[in-house]
């Protein structure tokens, strides 16, 4: 068993041009299909989280990360979903992405005022979704104590856009 970070890293594919030109997309779904990798990478982003109320999953591979880590962290977990999904009433946020434009939604009672939260998605890239992610809970008067990332592309600098929000990355490019 190697260095995590490295196993982590020699294990994603890159596709270039996709989903647009220009784009060197970082493939995590062959960490996924490891069962040994995905249950060490799950192991190292609940242990950093001892005392936290909820986890903000952001859709959709932000999900396939949250969701392991109720049960070692005994957080609850939130859905920050795109538009229209949601079915109870929601709080809305827009902002850029790496490749075009979205908005993200949260249950308006997903999150009580003073929750400690920790956000989590596959992959920072530009922070403009993350930076949703950390208005909508701000705005519900929860507290943002992190934001987790599996990948970062550091030279895009999105943790600018996360205003002095700690941020823990497993593999940085
Ligand atoms: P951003 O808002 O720019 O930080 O983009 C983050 C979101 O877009 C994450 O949910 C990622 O899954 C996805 N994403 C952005 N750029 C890439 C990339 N180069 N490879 C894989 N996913 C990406």
């Amino acid at each position: 068993m190697g260095d995590l970070a490295d196993d982590v890293r020699n294990t994603i594919r890159d596709v270039p041009d996709f989903p647009k030109p220009g784009i060197l997309f970082k493939d995590i779904t062959p960490v996924l299909m490891d069962t040994a990798l995905f249950g060490r990478v799950i192991d190292w982003m609940a242990v950093e989280y001892a005392n936290i109320d909820k986890i903000i999953a952001i859709e959709s591979r932000g999900f396939i990360f949250g969701a392991p880590m109720v049960e070692p962290t005994g957080a609850g977990l939130v859905l920050a979903r795109k538009p229209g999904k949601l079915p109870h009433t929601v709080e809305t946020v827009s902002y850029d992405l790496e490749y075009g434009s979205s908005s993200l939604n949260i249950h308006t009672d997903a999150i009580s005022p003073g929750d400690r939260c920790v956000i989590v998605d596959d992959l920072l890239a530009t922070g403009g979704t993350a930076c949703a992610a950390l208005d909508l809970v701000q705005r519900l008067g929860g507290e943002v104590v992190g934001a987790l990332f599996l990948v970062e592309l550091g030279f895009l600098d999105g943790r600018r856009k996360l205003h002095g929000t700690p941020v823990t990355s497993l593999v940085r490019y």
